[in-house]
């Protein structure tokens, strides 16, 4: 039986705000690997001006931004705070880094003792920190083995869902619990930037995974060429994770 056609709908949030330390190689990560395998994909740049219909895609990602920033996409966030509730309780896979990962929760605390309300998707909260938390880092997910990328937040985050994966070099969460990011139903945040796909083809195929779940097309995916990423992979780890 052919394969019918399988096409996928992404939306990238806010792309000229959250787009620190080239989120948006997440983005060309994931066109690439279903291109590759004849899946088509189509990526919708979502600006605050636009009206987002959640129910429109098949994976929504949000990359990180500074404080400023953040605070701008909150309140664009939280005006369609039930809509995401109902896209998330209903299986809507999101990638969320850093700022956008804090955004998921109740709310981002600054220095200056003001509260960043979030989406509350999450029972989730965050405090900035005297501190920066930056460098490499590297976890172990039990789903998509070892990550690896770069991090860089003042945000310290604490929760009680299920952790994305454990820190084996880096501060992760928050920098004394040992865990970092999160899953919940079909949501993954994380810390890591870097970016963080062209580094980890497992993470990316469980997403693509995840999002053809969700449209409801046959989830198989072909197995790639993916020397390159693991070298990269690998190179990362040699390098800056062990020395
Ligand atoms: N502003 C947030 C923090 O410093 C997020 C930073 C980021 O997205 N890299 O914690």
């Amino acid at each position: 039986m052919p394969t019918p056609r399988r096409r996928l709908f992404i939306a990238h949030l806010y792309p000229d705000l959250l787009n620190l330390y080239a989120d948006r190689g997440n983005i060309q990560t994931l066109r690439r690997r279903c291109e590759w395998r004849g899946i088509e994909v189509e990526v919708a740049a979502v600006s605050l001006t636009d009206e987002l219909q959640l129910g429109d895609y098949h994976l929504v990602l949000l990359g990180g931004g500074s404080d400023r920033e953040q605070e701008i996409v909150a309140e664009a966030l939280r005006r369609r705070r039930a809509e995401w509730r109902a896209a998330v309780n209903d299986g809507l896979p999101v990638l969320a880094v850093c700022g956008g990962y804090q955004l998921l929760g109740s709310y981002y605390q600054l220095r200056d003792g003001r509260q960043v309300e979030g989406l509350g998707l999450l029972d989730l909260v965050t405090q900035a920190g005297p501190t920066r938390l930056i460098g490499n880092i590297a976890i172990d997910s039990p789903e998509a083995g070892r990550i690896v990328g770069f991090e860089n937040h003042s945000g310290r985050t604490r929760h009680h869902h299920q952790p994305l994966g454990r820190v084996i070099a880096g501060h992760g969460n928050n920098g004394e619990d040992g865990w970092e990011g999160v899953r919940y139903l079909n949501v993954f945040g994380t810390y890591i930037h870097g970016p963080l796909l062209p580094k980890n083809p497992r993470l990316a195929d469980l997403l693509l995974h995840t999002a053809l779940r969700y449209a409801g097309l046959p989830d198989h995916l072909d197995p790639l060429d993916d020397r390159l990423e693991w070298a990269a992979h690998e190179a990362f780890v040699a390098r800056r994770i062990e020395s």
